[in-house]
Order: structure tokens, then C-alpha cells, then sequence
């Protein structure tokens, strides 16, 4: 039985605007704008800021916890800690499951007090659910190829990188110690490409004098792109200098290459002209095709609407839900319908949903003090993406920049978005180390020895991927 929770202290003559999501989206539109509401003559908002973790995580950077150059508390800021001077926000712990648009209230499941479908009401809803990796109707790969979206898989992606490593140590034959040293990343985008540079210094740099039977700069790692060129949302002539960057960094970037099956310790790789080949490789990294969160699917059915064929939501040009306007949906979950009518798929990017959060905080704070506002407009302020410790690609407003300038450019933006300052200060120290020593502090696998041991009679068995136990964020 559903029961309506009282977790907003609001009186009846307050509005109450409850926020789904301390992402980028979300977060912008409690801090970007909401706080301001506040301020208003007369105005009396409360705001719910609701999300299933308890932390607003630095996606961008997610690849580096993966590859131990960062811890992950490093970019991840706790949301209690970040709203705690917004006296009229609330952050509530809980996983959003459905909607009731017609008596303005959200269903919350997995309360940290073990309480399932209760429900929170609101005067003005944002929801900011994001996205989640497709696996292109293959979820059956995921365990063996884990995504880079949350702490917890890049957490998991650390410990598998690490430990193909180990085994390859102690591995004596020499077929099996290769499928351990040969990783591979699908996706040729800026995560894809991130991480595929990054696994590469880790074993040309990083661990490089740390191994006795190995050389670990024999590790082998493909990037598989099933388009004709990798980052396919920068120009061509980037996405060739971003290649051959990588190819220097002892990467190989399979272009026009899909990966069509996944085996406990091979992947089959078909080529543009359909050769296929059977690749041993115990470690799978999955960057490919993202998908809406599920809220958008929930909120269309709520709504009597649609989702694309990407799962995402159509929001009106005033990121409202049609039929709606009560109801904003914005960041990765939607495509926006444009004062002319078109409807557009923005790039599933931070700055996309942080201007949306910030305009429809705008849009609240404007309609309670009776004003008009603008319909939504996208600024693009650039593309940006990291080839390993030192290079970068950059296209910034038509200027497109590359190697050393490029990355500057990267380091700079990131730690300007990068929330909370104690984060900032310890990622500036922990990029200037790994810069000088070219080490990596984070090289942790979390787990016990037992495990480990495990996992690897395991293998010895039958050949199967190291899939040591996911452990909380806070385990490192
Ligand atoms: C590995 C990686 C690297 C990236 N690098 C870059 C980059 O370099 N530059 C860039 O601009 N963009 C980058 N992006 C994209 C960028 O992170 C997203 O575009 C951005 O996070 C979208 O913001 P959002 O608010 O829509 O969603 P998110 O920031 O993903 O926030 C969604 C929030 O909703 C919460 N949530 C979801 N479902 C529920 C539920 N049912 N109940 C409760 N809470 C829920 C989640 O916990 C999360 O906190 C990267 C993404 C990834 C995965």
C-alpha cells in the first residue's frame, strides 16, 4: 500500500518543487537558480532534491577512477554536503519508480529505512534521470563488459583491469597470459577513447618497472568503432590526429569493427569488408550507445507520450513535459522541440543539461513572480576529449586545437566544473604528481585475498573472465 511521506517540511503556502536527480542537470537547477527563489518578495519556496546515491558524481572524470589515477571521493561530492547552506532544500535518499502526474506525486521505492512505494508531493516537478548504457539488445554482456557510468562499475573496471595484471604475473602459459594482457574498449567515443589512452600508459608507464615475469608494455589494447573513424563528433581532421595519438600510445583503434559476441575469455570481432575473428581477451570495457534512463519511459507513460527509439522523453521549448507545465524533464533524458518546431537530439553532454537546470530554475523562479521567460536555447561552448597523460583534442566555437594546448584547455575545464574545492585541490595535486612521476595512487583491487584466489582457481578450471565482487563506493 502506497503512503505519502512526509519528508518535506513545507507548509500549504509554500511551493514545492521537488527535484529528481543530483546529477548535472539536477544539481544546476537546485543550486544554479532555485536558492534564488528563496530571495523572491513573498515567494516561499521548499525544494526536494531526491537521487538513489548520496553523492552528485563527476562523470567526465569517471575513466580515471577506472585506471587508479583517481580516487573516487575525488569526484564525487556529497550532495548533503554541497546543498548543506541552502537552508530551503532537502536531499532525500531514495530511487524514484513511477509518477501519478494527476495528483502531483512521485512514487519512491529503496528508502534507506527499507520503506517501497511511498509518495512525495510536489507543486513543480524537474526530473534529471540521465542515461544508462545500451548494450544493443545484448544486456546479457553486460557482466562481461562492464560500463563506465557509474562509481561502482568504474570501481569494478578498476579491479578488473588491475587484476588481469596479477594474473598474467603468475600466468605460465602463454596463449592464456596474452587473452590476459589484451583489453578491450567498445566504443570510439571521447569515453571510449579516454579510457582506451589510459589503459595504455598504465601498462607502458605506470606499472611498467612494478611487474617480474611480465612486460607489462606488451599488453595489448583495442579500440573497436563500428563508424569509419573514432569520435565521430569531432571534426575528421581530429578524429585523425586523436588516431594516431592513441596509435603512439600503443593503442589499436579498430575503425569500421563491431564487436558481435562476447565469450567468457574471447571477443569476435567482425570487420567492415565481414571478416570475423575470435580475439582472446579477458577484459571488456563496454563505451557504446547510451540509452534514456528509465524515468523517461515512466514520465511518457505517465504523461501519455512517447519515448525515441534512444529512450528519450520530447520536452516543448520550455523543457516542460507536454500537457504539463508543471513537469520539466531535461538532460540526457529528452530531445528538445525548438521555437520552430524541430524537434532536436542536444549531445548528451554536462553543459547541456547544467543550461537546462539553470533555465528552468529560471522558468520557476520567473513564473512565481508572474513573468515570461524565454523559450530554451542551447549555447555550444565546444567539444573536448583527453588522449592519455598530455594530449587532447579541442573544438572550441570552430577553433579545433590538438596535442598540448588542447589538453591544457581539457585540465582547466574540468577542474572548473569539478564540484567542491576540497575535490579541485586534491585532483590538482594528484594530476601534478602523476605528471612528474607518471604513477598512479589509486591502484587498488578491493578484494580479499580469498576472492582472489578464487577468482583465479576459477580461471585455472575453466577460462573465465577475473570478476572479482563489486564493493561499495566507500570500500576503497
Ligand atoms: C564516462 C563518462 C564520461 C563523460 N565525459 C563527459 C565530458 O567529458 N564532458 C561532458 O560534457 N559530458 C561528459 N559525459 C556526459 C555527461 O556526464 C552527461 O551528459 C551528464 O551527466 C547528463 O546530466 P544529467 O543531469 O542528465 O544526468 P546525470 O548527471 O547522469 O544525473 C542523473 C542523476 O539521476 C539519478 N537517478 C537516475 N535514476 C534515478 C532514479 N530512478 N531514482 C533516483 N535517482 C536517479 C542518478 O543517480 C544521477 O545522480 C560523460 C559521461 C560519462 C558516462
Amino acid at each position: 500500500m502506497q503512503q505519502s511521506v512526509s519528508l518535506s517540511a513545507s507548509e500549504p503556502a509554500r511551493h514545492r518543487v521537488v527535484v529528481l536527480g543530483g546529477g548535472f542537470g539536477g544539481l544546476q537547477a537546485v543550486r544554479g537558480g532555485l536558492q534564488a527563489v528563496r530571495k523572491l518578495r513573498g515567494a516561499a519556496v521548499d525544494v526536494t532534491l531526491v537521487d538513489r546515491q548520496n553523492f552528485h558524481l563527476f562523470q567526465p572524470l569517471v575513466y580515471q577512477v577506472a585506471t587508479g589515477a583517481l580516487s573516487a571521493a575525488e569526484v564525487a561530492a556529497p550532495l548533503r554536503a554541497v546543498l548543506k547552506r541552502q537552508a530551503n532544500v532537502r536531499v532525500v535518499l531514495a530511487e524514484v519508480s513511477g509518477f501519478d502526474l494527476e495528483r502531483r506525486q512521485v512514487v519512491l521505492d529503496h528508502l534507506p529505512n527499507g520503506r517501497r512505494g511511498a509518495t512525495l508531493d510536489y507543486d513543480t516537478l524537474v526530473v534529471a534521470g540521465g542515461s544508462q548504457y545500451s548494450y544493443f539488445g545484448h544486456d546479457d554482456w553486460r557482466p562481461r563488459a562492464p560500463e563506465l557510468k557509474s562509481l561502482a562499475g568504474a570501481l569494478d573496471i578498476r579491479n578488473r583491469i588491475l587484476t588481469a595484471f596479477e594474473a598474467a604475473e603468475v600466468e605460465p602459459d602463454d596463449e592464456r597470459r596474452r587473452s590476459w594482457l589484451t583489453f578491450v574498449v567498445v566504443g570510439g567515443g571521447p569515453t571510449g577513447v579516454e579510457m582506451a589512452g589510459q589503459i595504455a600508459e598504465l601498462a607502458r608507464n605506470s606499472l611498467r618497472r612494478d611487474f617480474r615475469a611480465i612486460d607489462t608494455r606488451s599488453a595489448r589494447v583495442l579500440l573497436v568503432e563500428t563508424a569509419d573513424r573514432i569520435l565521430t563528433s569531432f571534426p575528421a581532421s581530429l578524429s585523425h590526429k586523436a588516431e594516431r595519438a592513441l596509435e603512439k600510445l600503443g593503442v589499436t583503434p579498430l575503425v569500421g569493427h563491431s564487436v558481435v559476441d562476447l565469450g567468457s575469455d574471447s571477443v569476435t570481432i567482425r570487420s567492415a569488408t565481414g571478416e570475423v575473428e575470435d580475439v582472446g581477451a579477458r577484459t571488456v570495457i563496454w563505451a557504446a550507445g547510451v540509452a534514456a534512463s528509465p524515468l523517461a519511459a515512466a514520465l511518457a507513460s505517465a504523461a501519455g507520450s512517447q519515448v525515441d527509439r534512444a529512450g528519450r522523453l520530447t520536452v516543448t521549448a520550455d523543457i516542460t513535459v507536454p500537457g504539463h507545465p508543471e513537469v520539466f524533464a531535461l538532460g540526457d533524458m529528452v530531445r528538445v522541440v525548438q521555437s520552430d518546431g524541430m524537434v532536436v537530439a542536444l549531445p548528451g553532454l554536462a553543459p547541456v543539461a547544467m543550461q537546462e537546470g539553470r533555465y528552468v530554475a529560471r522558468v520557476i523562479r520567473n513564473r512565481l513572480s508572474g513573468d515570461a521567460t524565454e523559450p530554451f536555447r542551447y549555447v555550444d561552448k565546444g567539444n573536448l576529449a583527453t588522449i592519455g597523460r598530455s594530449k587532447a583534442v579541442a573544438d572550441v566555437k570552430g577553433i579545433r586545437i590538438s596535442g598540448f594546448p588542447a589538453w591544457v584547455t581539457w585540465l582547466v575545464v574540468h577542474l572548473f566544473y569539478l564540484v567542491g574545492f576540497q575535490n579541485r585541490l586534491l585532483v590538482v595535486t594528484r594530476w601534478t604528481f602523476s605528471f612528474v612521476t607518471r604513477g598512479r595512487g589509486a591502484r587498488l583491487i578491493n578484494v580479499s585475498r580469498t576472492e582472489t584466489t578464487n577468482v583465479q582457481a576459477a580461471a585455472e578450471r575453466e577460462p573465465q573472465p577475473a570478476r572479482p565482487e563489486r564493493r561499495g563506493v566507500d570500500a576503497e
